[in-house]
């Protein structure tokens, strides 16, 4: 999952947003608010540059080097992502409930993804008795998370917060085939994004994102990306779904130098139970 204090930073001015119809004025101010910040937030030394590029000083196994708010990434006890094992997770009542909604989307071609925000009201999930509104998702090339040692092609995660800003991520696997419909429905959009910069997509309902998994898994993890904080409840469908090769290659492209592959490798279980539960079958969405 990428969440990391650059992108918290930039969700400040976001309100703000809501109220005009942008321009393309408007779109190079915020493309330049956005380099900006990203400056600034180097120089004060609130985030160092990271990557997913083994045996470079900013790659995984260094992330903990990088800033002393980082040492979690090698140190912590629940860190993500995992390797799931499905002989070895265990039954539990399903206690997820999804209900998303119409509501104005942004594309942000940020420091190190492709995010698709949505800064008002987008609806959300149902976590054992907790509400989380939904906030962004974006992508992963390969996969983050693996299913009995298999990684994919790509996935997939939509992350949520709820008042006290806790999050709950639902991670979704991809492997060549097929397009997705909901990468198709952005293409136009992700092949105008230039760096630091966003785009309005209008109104976009999560719903239109396939999911309808039967069995999913759950574990308590922590951000796929620096500063890697605990607390995070995982939620992984086990339903694998597809993305054509062109579709990876361009959220690939997209991405900078450094992060096209930006998986970062699993991580030690240490103890930790893997849950498995099963949804009623939901109603597939189907784009027109
Ligand atoms: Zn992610």
């Amino acid at each position: 999952m990428l969440f990391g204090l650059f992108q918290t930073e930039l969700r400040h001015d976001h309100g703000s947003r809501l109220l005009g119809t942008s321009t393309n004025v408007d779109n190079s101010r915020k493309a330049l608010n956005r380099s900006l910040k990203g400056m600034q937030a180097v120089t004060k030394g609130e985030y160092e540059p990271f990557n997913y590029i083994d045996g470079t000083p900013g790659g995984p196994k260094k992330w903990g080097s990088l800033s002393p708010d980082w040492k979690i990434c090698p140190e912590g006890k629940f860190q993500s992502p995992i390797n799931i094992d499905v002989l070895g997770a265990h039954d539990t009542p399903s206690d997820l409930k999804r209900a998303y909604k119409d509501a104005l989307a942004e594309l942000v071609n940020g420091y190190n993804n492709i995010v698709v925000e949505w800064p008002g009201d987008a609806g959300g999930i149902e976590v054992n008795g907790s509400t989380y509104k939904l906030i962004q998702c974006h992508w992963h090339t390969p996969s983050e998370h693996t299913i009995n040692g298999k990684k994919f092609d790509a996935e997939l995660h939509l992350v949520h917060e709820n008042d006290m800003g806790q999050k709950a991520v639902i991670g979704t696997l991809q492997t060549v085939g097929e397009p997705d419909p909901f990468i198709a429905s952005l293409t136009e959009k992700l092949k105008m994004v230039g760096e630091n910069e966003e785009i309005d997509l209008g109104n976009i309902s999560a719903s239109s994102i396939r999911y309808g998994s039967k069995k999913n898994y759950r574990y308590s993890g922590s951000f796929t990306t620096p500063p890697c904080k605990e607390g995070v409840i995982w939620t992984i469908a086990d339903k694998v779904r597809s993305v054509s090769q062109d579709q990876i290659k361009l959220i690939k492209e997209l991405h900078r130098r450094g992060f096209q592959e930006n998986a970062r490798p699993v991580q030690s279980l240490r103890g930790r139970q893997v849950w498995k539960f099963e949804l009623p079958e939901e109603k597939e969405y189907t784009h027109s």
